[in-house]
């Protein structure tokens, strides 16, 4: 019996079809490509309305190229509205996070492959057991949200926030790094709040991780994102090296009035403030944020000043996002909608500023040593992967060639054709 997992979003998500695939796994599938698949489980994302509608586009085409597998929405979407994704060219099921746990109860008796009366439950609420499918793992440690940010569907999603025990997030951790893993995306939907629920926190967390794992260490750890009044959790794993030199801190509006209009918890300075003490503490640090464009109510003069700001703070790169409305969120209902060339053109000028920021990064960082991670897996020209600590997607250049999976050190070089990733040589 054959399986295929098609993941969309975040990190989460990831880690959560992770989850998934050592689950079906264990039942007696065999995992790969749509294509001839028995059954398909698309994770689906909802974070903007443009994720929806892809998630619909991805169902039909999926539908279209395998007309006899079994189709099973999970993820965001499935949870907020099963009912878009049940059709006949769309998805046979639309399940939510704890039907996906449970997913073979849910199949057809014909794909339920060792005829399994008690099938094992994959507790994708955390991930449990790493899927050597990808050089890096994202070991989910944290789930939900009560920050309710006034444009974030995500609250309604996931729900409240929970934790992963730090003892079993420990044994986990444990489990992947035994398999060989060299790096681990702790990840979570909001995961700076990590442990408020169980009397704890990421910080003491990190410790705990520290002392068990002595330098020097054989792997790296990174987080996937964390709000900037969040990151002093990070400072000492940051400073001890137990984490990738990279953060990344969602701004969403450089415009004090849109950022209160949102419910962020931090004003423009605050977030100036945090992201200058950061580099002065770390120098070369990867620095990224997301970016909110098109707010309702965002003057020209409130994007002039997320512009300016980006613009000014040593980031490395930024991800952009024109705003839209979720139902059920308290922005839906705000009035002064952005009309959608106005956002269009905001998103161009960023994205247009992102490329030059990330350019001016790469400079800085071609006379610098990095711990390069060589992944499993070939670019289309079938060069490795290799990706550093400071987030840089490069290519091996040399002529000989790396092992997978390593962790080396390593310079970059300006790519010799204009659009390739940096190269990666030995150090
Ligand atoms: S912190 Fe805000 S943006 Fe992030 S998941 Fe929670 S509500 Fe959404």
């Amino acid at each position: 019996m054959r399986a295929a997992i098609v993941t969309m979003g975040c990190k989460v998500n990831q880690a959560e079809s992770a989850a998934l695939f050592a689950g079906l796994s264990k039942a007696g599938y065999d995992i790969g490509d749509p294509v001839g698949a028995d059954l398909i489980v698309l994770n689906t994302c909802s974070v903007t309305s443009k994720a929806d509608k892809e998630a619909l586009t991805l169902l039909r085409r999926l539908r279209r190229a395998n007309p006899g597998a079994y189709l099973v929405a999970s993820g965001c979407l499935a949870q907020l509205s099963p009912e878009k994704l049940v059709a006949p060219n769309l998805a046979d099921l639309a399940l939510d996070a704890k039907g996906r746990d449970h997913i073979l109860d849910y199949l057809p008796k014909r794909l339920n492959p060792q005829k399994l009366t008690h099938p094992p439950t994959f507790d994708s609420s955390f991930s449990a057991v790493p899927a050597p499918y990808k050089t890096r793992v994202f070991l989910k440690i944290q789930d939900g949200c009560a920050a309710y940010c006034s444009y974030c569907v995500v609250p309604l999603a996931r729900g409240p926030e929970r934790s992963l025990e730090p003892q079993v997030a420990l044994s986990q951790l444990k489990a992947i790094l035994s398999a060989g893993v060299r790096e681990v995306v702790l990840t979570g939907i909001h995961l700076g709040r990590y442990g408020q629920d169980l009397g704890t926190d990421l910080r003491r967390f990190l410790a705990l991780i520290a002392t068990e794992f002595k330098a020097p260490r054989n792997f790296r750890l990174r987080l996937s994102s964390l709000e900037p009044n969040e990151i002093f959790w990070a400072s000492e794993a940051l400073e001890s090296g137990l984490l990738a030199p990279h953060i990344h801190a969602p701004l969403q509006s450089g415009s004090d009035r849109i950022l209160k209009k949102m419910g962020r918890p931090y004003l423009r300075d605050d977030y100036r403030r945090i992201i200058l003490d950061l580099a002065q503490k770390f120098g070369p640090l990867a620095l990224g944020c997301d970016v909110l464009v098109g707010f309702p109510g965002e003057s020209h003069k409130d994007f002039q000043q997320t512009y300016l700001l980006l613009e000014e703070l040593p980031l490395s790169y930024f991800h952009v996002f024109p705003y839209s409305p979720r139902p059920g969120t308290k922005a839906a209902e705000f009035p002064e909608r952005i009309p959608d060339p106005v956002k269009k053109e905001r998103v161009k000028a960023l994205k247009d500023l992102d490329k030059v920021k990330r350019a001016a990064f790469l400079t800085t960082q071609y006379p610098l040593k990095h711990l390069g991670l060589v992944e499993n897996t070939l670019d289309p020209k079938g060069r490795f992967r290799v990706l550093t600590g400071s987030y840089i997607r490069a290519v091996w250049g040399a002529p000989a060639k790396p092992v997978p999976n390593t962790l080396i050190a390593v310079r970059l070089k300006e790519p010799k054709t204009v659009g390739d990733p940096p190269e990666a040589y030995p150090w």
